[in-house]
């Protein structure tokens, strides 16, 4: 074996087992990777190489002796939103900057328990409100894939940049990431990866910083649909530390993959189909559409008529929880702290103001706005009402269909500093577009690269589930996956 960093997760895991390959091999082919590509393309913010080489021998220790669980001896990496015992997590935020957590998060504990190796904490927008990564307070991710027509530095998309960019350089077996309204799928299209939030309550988010807790979910991006289902088993699970957490039982996700779609109903939505869409992104919708009908699914138009609200009702719900959430952080607890010499409420005021990014202050300042007892029922209530209905569009939709297939992005990954130009900050919020749907229905949806764009740059399909369906979203996915036979990897300049 030559390189055994480009190995799949599941790839890996049947080696380990084989004894082809030790954990502890494998664990410092990614240390060596990290230390040459991690300074040009800032995925981790802090690595754990000592905690994983200690883990790793201790994999090597129950495979030898026929002790191995389900991810034994696999190393990953970890968005810095997963709180993790000991070792600094900061959400990529100034206020957090010495955050160490006295405790572990469900979803990363579960992966430890599982027997997963932990290489370090990645980087992410500040307290995942981004879509390029560039809000981190650790400074942007640079996408391993570069335009054909450029050397320009592009983004990978936000806010899981850093997870999304270290399973496209084969930097870790797969990573953790989480997803308010787009944050896994969005930089999972934009680097050729496979990225899957699931149902609203399917993962805990026990221990993960919140953002706007009734839309944060956790899931994984990976290099495989197959990897996907694997990382999925092990972090989901019910959790009694996590009150939204659901009681249901876990299927086999990897038995979804590779089974037939046949019959299956594919429900493809008029109002996806948006004005000023690049006519590549469109035509990729079409070869998906074709993909699934060769596999004997059956194709069905359909009607979610309040989509063209979801974008202003996320941008109200999601920033109205967070400033409700990112009260907690005065400087007295724990954060960052700057002492006023004129008294408490200039500690405060002092301490959030250092603390805080541009793009987080927004959100609070938006938030607080319509929560605000004057405008709370005009755009708060007002708010929760679209929600409601852009939560019944699905559950008609899919009287008619079993599951829904859409673009994930409305591009291909765009320049670092791009929108920054722009200067207006609506313009990144338009990347959400195909995605925040999902996150206010609490449907689970999965992007799969789908194709390159006359950059060279990856592309992505969206396939979003019935409630607790993500079996079927990851047998669909796994079929456009095969007819896409999308192989491609950057080219490494780094
Ligand atoms: N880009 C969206 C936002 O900025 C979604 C982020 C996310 O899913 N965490 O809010």
């Amino acid at each position: 074996m030559t390189d055994l960093t480009k190995l799949t997760l599941k790839g890996a895991l049947d080696g380990l087992k084989a004894k082809q390959i030790s954990s502890t091999e494998l664990t410092e082919a990614f240390i060596g990777a990290i230390e040459t590509a991690n300074p040009a393309l800032n995925a981790y913010v802090l690595t754990t190489f000592d905690k994983a080489r200690g883990m790793a021998a201790e994999s090597d220790k129950r495979i030898a002796s026929g002790d191995a669980r389900a991810l034994e001896g696999a190393p990953l990496g970890i968005k810095d939103l997963f709180c993790t015992k000991d070792v600094r997590t900061t959400a990529c935020s100034g206020i957090l900057d010495n955050f160490i957590p006295p405790y572990e998060s469900t979803v990363t504990q579960n992966l430890w328990d599982d027997g997963a190796v932990m290489l370090g904490k990645l980087n992410m927008d500040e307290f995942a409100m981004g879509s390029s990564n560039e809000t981190s307070h650790w400074g942007p991710v640079t996408n391993p894939w570069k335009s054909n027509a450029s050397n320009a530095a592009l983004t990978p998309g936000g806010s899981s940049g850093g997870s999304a960019s270290a399973v496209a350089a084969d930097l870790c077996l797969a990573a953790t990431a989480s997803d308010t309204g787009g944050s896994i799928r969005q930089p999972a299209a934009f680097t050729g990866t496979v990225g899957i939030k699931p149902t609203y309550g399917r993962a805990s988010r026990f221990g993960m910083v919140a953002f706007a807790s009734s839309l944060d979910q956790a899931g994984p991006i990976t290099k495989t649909v197959e990897d996907a289902a694997i990382m999925l088993q092990s972090m989901c699970s019910y959790d009694t530390k996590d009150s939204t957490s659901l009681k249901v039982d876990l299927p086999d996700f990897s038995s979804f993959v590779g089974k037939s779609v046949k019959g299956l109903r594919i429900g493809i939505p008029d109002e996806y189909r948006l004005d000023g869409i690049p006519a590549e992104i469109d035509a990729l919708w079409e070869q998906g559409i074709a993909w699934l009908k060769d596999a004997g699914a059956e194709i069905v138009r359909i009607s979610l008529p309040n989509t063209k609200y979801a974008l202003p009702c996320y941008y109200i719900v999601a920033p109205a929880e967070a400033s409700s959430n990112l009260a907690r952080y005065d400087g007295m607890r724990f954060g960052h702290r700057t002492e006023a010499a004129t008294g408490l409420t200039d500690t405060y005021e002092l301490s959030r103001s250092e603390g805080f990014g541009k793009e987080v202050k927004r959100r609070i300042m938006i938030g607080t706005y319509v929560l605000s007892a004057g405008f709370y029922d005009a755009y708060y209530v007002k708010a929760l009402k679209v929600r409601r209905r852009i939560a019944e569009d699905f559950t008609n939709a899919f009287n008619s269909c079993d599951v829904i297939l859409t673009p994930a992005t409305p591009s291909s990954a765009f320049e670092l500093g791009d929108t920054a130009k722009a200067a207006d900050p609506v313009a990144m919020y338009l990347n959400d577009v195909f995605t925040v749907t999902t996150n206010l229905a609490g449907l689970p949806g999965l992007s799969v690269p789908a194709g390159l764009d006359s950059k060279g740059l990856p592309l992505g399909l969206q396939v979003i589930g019935k409630a607790l369906d993500e079996g079927t979203t990851l047998a669909i996915a796994s079929v456009l996956e095969k007819a896409a036979g999308f192989t491609h990897k950057p080219s490494k300049w780094w």
